[in-house]
C-alpha cells in the first residue's frame, strides 16, 4: 500500500499565535511585558516564522526575580493544600488544551505530532497531577523540610514543555516561586503555559517566564536573589554554571548529556530489540539526552540483529511534524543539523560502515536515521554525544566486556539491557554507572520515578521523591552556624608522652605509607606546644589513595548487614581504647577531661548510628504508570573524598567516614589539619576491626592543597568539604571539570556533637538508580 499524508490541523495553534499578534512579551509578575528586541520562532520542518519572541535584558531578569521574591511569602503561606489545588488546575488545563499544546510543540520543535500528542503532553499533565499530590502531602511526608526560595530554571529545546513541567511542578509543590527560561529555539509552549497560569488565577509572580538566549540564562544563574538553579542542557553549559555558582551557596541540579548504551545479550528477543532500537535512537529524531546511542550487541547475534535493523531502518518515514503518519520529524534547527552532519561525516571519514534511510524530504531541517556498524569504542562517534538519529554499533563477547564497554564513557545517564534472563539483567544493572536502567524497554519515564545522571551527565534527580529533594532544604537550618560549636581549650594542655618521637605515617590501602614528599609537618596544640609530627601529603599520595580506594570495589558489593558488622566492631574497638583517645584530645586540643570524654563517647555512638543504617537505608519501589516494577536503589557514589573540619578532630572524622562507608563508599580522608593525631591513631582501630584495606585511606598534610587535589581528581566521584568559605568555593570550582558531587559548608560550622542532619549524610553519600523492569506475559 502507498503511504499517504495524514496532516493534523494547525488551525488552533495559528489562532493562538494570531491572538498574540504573532509577537510575545515576557511573562513577569503575572503580566505580559513587551520588548523591542525580539527573535523569531521558526518551524524547522518548513522554515516558516511562527512568531517573534522577546529577548529579555538583565533588567528583565532582575524584575522577574524580584517578582518571584515578592510572591514567595504568600505562596509559602498558602500551604500544601492550596498549592495542590493550583497544580491540579494546571494539570486539568494541560489536558483540556492538550491538542493545542501538542500541535504548537510540533510546529515549534519539528517533532512528530504522534509523539507530542501521545507522549510529551500526557506526561506533562501527569507531572502536574503527581506533584499536586506531593504538595498536598508535604506536611506529612516531608515534615522536616521546607522550600528553598526563589528558583531559577533553564531548559533545553528537545522536550520543551515536558522539561518545563519537570522543573515547575516540583518547585511549586514544595512552596518555591520561580523564574524559568525556555530554550531560544522553542519558547512557544512555555508562553502558552504562562497564559494558562493566568487563566487559573495563579498568584502573580509565582511563575515568571522569560525568553531569550544563553546570556539571559547566565544572568539568571548569577542573580543574587536566586537560591537554587535547576538546569537541563549540555554538559558544556552545565560546567559553566557549576563554576559560576561556586561559593555562592546556591543549590544546584544539573541534568546534562549522555551517550547511553543499549546492550543486547544473545538470548534477547531480537524482534522486540529492533523496536526498542527505534524507540531508543529514532524517537524525537534522536535528540534525547538518554537516547540509546551506542548499540552493544553480543557477537553471536550481532550480524542477525544488524540485518534486521537495516531492513527496519528503510521502513521509517521522515517528514513534516504535523503529519500523523511519520516516524521522525525535523531536526530542531539548521545549527543542530550541521552538528549532526559533521559528526556523521567524521564517522564516514573514519571508514566506518554506514547505513542510512534513502528517502527524506529535500527541504527543511531533516536528517536520515543513521546506523554505523562495527565502530571502534574509541572512535569520536562512539564517545561524543551527537544528539541526533545516529546509532553506533559495536560487539562484545562476555558479560564482563559488555559492562566494561557500557561504562567506557564520561557520561552516565541511562542504559537499556535486553535479555530474557532476569538474573543476568539484575546482575548487570547495578554494575552500570547510570541513573536509569531499563530492562527490555527503553525511554520510558514517569513523574513518580527519579531521572538524572552519574558522572558528567550531571547530578540531582527529577521526578519522584528523590526529585523533590532538589526543591527543599532541611528545616533544621541551625545545623550550620556562623559560630563554632567546638569546645574551648581549657588552657591546661601539655605535650604528653606521645610527643615528638612519634611521626605517624599515612594510611593507604590498609597499610601505613610514608609521604611521597619525604617531609613531615609539626603539630602544635593551642598552648603552642609541639605535640607530634605527621607526614606532609601531596598530589602523589592522593593519587595512590584514590587508586587504593578504587581497587576496593568489593566493599560496595558487601551486603548492608556485612558492612554493619564491621562498623559495630569498629565502634567496639574504639570504645576499648577510649582512654587513649581522650588523653590525645586533651593533649592536642587542650580539652578539659570532660569534653574529651564526651567527644569520644559521641564518636562511638555515631559509628553505632551509621552501622544501624547500613542495612536500613533502603530504596523504594515506585508506582509508575506503565506495567513496571521500578526499583529506586540507593547506590554508593564510589570513591568519596572527605575533608574533615578543624574542630572535633575525632568526631568530625567519624561522623563523615561512618555514613560514607556504611553505604559502601571507599573514602580518601584528609583529617583535621590542626589536629590530625586522633586520625592517625584511628588507623590502629581500623586495622583491628576487619575494615578491608582501601575502604578508609587517610592522607595528612596541608588541608587546602590536598582538598584541591581531591576536587580535581577524575576518579573521585564525590567530595565533602568542611573548612573555610574560600576553600568551599575552590572545591566547587575545581569539581566542575569532572562534574563531581560536592557538599561544602561555606565556612560555617556544623553541630558535630548533636548531628542534626544525621540522615542528610546518607543522602549525600549515595545516589538513586532507577531500574525499570516491565512485566506482563
Ligand atoms: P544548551 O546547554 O546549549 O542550552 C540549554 C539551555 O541553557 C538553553 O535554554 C540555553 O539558552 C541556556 N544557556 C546557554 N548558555 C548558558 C549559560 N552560559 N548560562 C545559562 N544558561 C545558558 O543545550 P541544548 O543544546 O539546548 O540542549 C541539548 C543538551 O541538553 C544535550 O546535551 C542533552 O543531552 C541535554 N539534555 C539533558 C537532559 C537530562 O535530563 N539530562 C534532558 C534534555 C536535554
Amino acid at each position: 500500500m502507498e503511504y499517504g499524508p495524514a496532516p493534523e490541523s494547525d488551525k488552533n495553534a495559528m489562532e493562538f499565535l494570531d491572538r498574540h499578534k504573532r509577537s510575545f512579551g515576557l511573562f513577569i509578575n503575572g503580566k505580559w511585558v513587551t520588548r523591542k528586541e525580539t527573535f523569531p520562532a521558526v518551524s524547522p520542518a518548513t522554515g516558516q516564522v511562527l512568531a517573534q519572541v522577546a529577548e529579555a535584558s538583565a533588567g528583565d531578569v532582575d524584575a522577574a526575580v524580584k517578582a518571584a521574591q515578592k510572591a514567595l511569602p504568600g505562596w509559602v503561606k498558602a500551604g500544601g493544600h492550596e498549592r495542590a489545588k493550583y497544580l491540579y488546575a494546571l494539570a486539568r488545563q494541560v489536558q483540556k488544551h492538550s491538542r493545542l499544546f501538542a500541535v504548537l510543540e510540533s510546529l515549534d520543535n519539528g517533532k512528530a505530532i504522534r509523539e507530542t500528542r501521545d507522549i510529551d503532553i500526557p506526561l506533562v499533565a501527569r507531572h502536574f497531577y503527581h506533584h499536586a499530590g506531593w504538595a498536598q502531602l508535604m506536611d506529612s511526608e516531608l515534615k522536616d523540610y521546607k522550600e528553598i526560595g526563589v528558583v531559577g530554571q533553564i531548559i533545553p529545546w528537545n522536550f520543551p514543555l515536558l522539561m518545563l513541567s519537570w522543573k515547575i511542578a516540583p518547585a511549586l509543590a514544595m512552596g518555591n516561586t520561580l523564574v524559568l527560561k525556555p530554550a531560544e529555539q522553542t519558547s512557544l509552549t512555555a508562553l502558552l503555559f504562562a497564559e494558562i497560569c493566568r487563566n487559573i488565577g495563579l498568584p502573580d509572580g509565582v511563575v515568571n517566564i522569560i525568553t531569550g538566549h544563553g546570556s539571559v540564562g547566565e544572568a539568571l544563574v548569577n542573580h543574587p536573589g536566586v537560591q537554587k538553579i535547576a538546569f537541563t542542557g549540555s554538559t558544556e553549559v552545565g560546567r559553566i554554571i557549576r563554576k559560576n555558582t561556586a561559593g555562592s551557596g546556591k543549590k544546584l541540579s544539573l541534568e546534562l548529556g549522555g551517550k547511553s548504551p543499549f546492550i543486547v545479550f544473545e538470548d534477547a528477543d531480537l524482534d522486540s530489540v529492533v523496536e526498542g532500537v527505534v524507540d531508543a535512537i529514532w524517537f524525537n529524531q534522536g535528540q534525547v539526552c538518554c537516547a540509546g546511542s551506542r548499540l552493544l550487541a553480543q557477537e553471536s547475534i550481532a550480524e542477525k540483529l544488524y540485518e534486521k535493523l537495516k531492513v527496519r531502518l528503510q521502513k521509517l518515514v521522515v517528514g513534516n511534524s504535523l503529519d500523523k503518519g511519520i516516524d521522525m520529524g525535523a531536526i530542531v534547527s539548521p545549527e543542530q543539523l550541521k552538528t549532526i552532519s559533521s559528526f556523521v561525516d567524521k564517522g564516514k571519514n573514519e571508514g566506518n560502515e554506514v547505513w542510512q534511510l534513502e528517502n527524506i524530504p529535500s527541504a527543511g531541517c531533516f536528517f536520515p536515521p543513521t546506523l554505523f556498524l562495527n565502530v571502534s569504542p574509541a572512535s569520536v562517534i562512539a564517545q561524543e554525544e551527537i544528539f541526533g538519529p545516529v546509532l553506533v554499533a559495536m560487539t562484545f563477547r562476555s558479560h564482563q566486556e559488555a559492562v566494561k564497554l557500557a561504562n567506557n564513557t564520561r557520561y552516565g545517564l541511562a542504559a537499556s539491557l535486553w535479555t530474557e534472563n532476569i538474573n543476568l539483567a539484575l546482575d548487570v544493572a547495578p554494575k552500570i554507572k547510570a541513573g536509569t536502567i531499563w530492562i527490555n524497554t527503553t525511554n520510558v519515564f514517569d513523574a513518580s520515578s527519579g531521572f538524572g545522571g552519574y558522572r558528567e551527565s550531571g547530578f540531582g534527580r527529577e521526578g519522584g521523591l528523590e526529585g523533590l529533594m532538589e526543591y527543599v532544604k532541611p528545616k533544621e537550618e541551625k545545623a550550620f552556624s556562623e559560630k563554632t560549636f567546638a569546645f574551648k581549650a581549657a588552657g591546661s594542655s601539655k605535650a604528653g608522652t606521645g610527643g615528638l618521637d612519634r611521626t605517624p605515617k599515612m594510611y593507604i590501602g590498609g597499610k601505613q605509607a610514608r609521604p611521597d614528599s619525604g617531609y613531615s609537618l609539626q603539630v602544635v596544640n593551642p598552648a603552642g606546644q609541639v605535640v607530634g609530627e605527621v607526614g606532609e601529603g601531596s598530589r602523589k599520595d592522593i593519587r595512590n589513595a584514590v587508586e587504593a580506594a578504587q581497587a576496593n570495589s568489593k566493599w560496595a558489593e558487601n551486603t548492608g548487614h556485612a558492612r554493619a558488622q564491621v562498623l559495630y566492631y569498629l565502634a567496639e574497638n574504639l570504645s576499648a581504647r577510649k582512654k587513649e583517645f581522650e588523653e590525645r584530645l586533651v593533649e592536642t586540643c587542650g580539652y578539659s577531661a570532660k569534653d574529651a570524654i564526651l567527644e569520644v563517647a559521641r564518636s562511638v555512638e555515631r559509628i553505632f548510628t551509621y552501622a544501624a543504617y547500613a542495612d536500613k537505608y533502603d530504596g523504594r519501589v515506585h508506582s509508575t504508570i506503565s506495567r513496571n516494577v521500578t526499583l529506586a536503589m540507593n547506590e554508593p557514589l564510589g570513591v568519596l573524598g572527605i575533608v574533615c573540619p578543624d574542630e572535633f578532630p575525632l568526631l568530625g572524622l567519624v561522623s563523615t567516614v561512618a555514613p560514607a562507608i556504611a553505604l559502601g563508599n571507599s573514602v580518601v580522608v584528609i583529617p583535621s589539619p590542626a589536629s590530625p593525631l586522633s586520625a592517625t591513631d584511628f588507623y590502629q582501630v581500623l586495622d583491628t576491626s576487619d575494615v578491608p584495606g582501601g575502604t578508609v585511606n587517610i592522607i595528612t598534610g596541608p588541608g587546602e592543597p590536598l582538598a584541591a587535589e581531591l576536587a580535581r581528581h577524575f576518579d573521585v566521584e564525590g567530595i565533602w568539604y568542611f573548612g573555610s568559605a574560600e576553600g568551599s568555593k575552590n572545591v566547587e570550582l575545581l569539581s566542575a571539570d569532572s562534574m563531581k558531587r560536592s557538599w561544602v559548608n561555606y565556612g560555617k560550622h556544623y553541630d558535630w556533637l548533636n548531628n542534626p542532619l544525621e540522615k542528610e549524610f546518607l543522602r549525600k553519600a549515595s545516589e538513586v538508580k532507577n531500574i525499570w523492569i516491565p512485566y506482563g506475559a
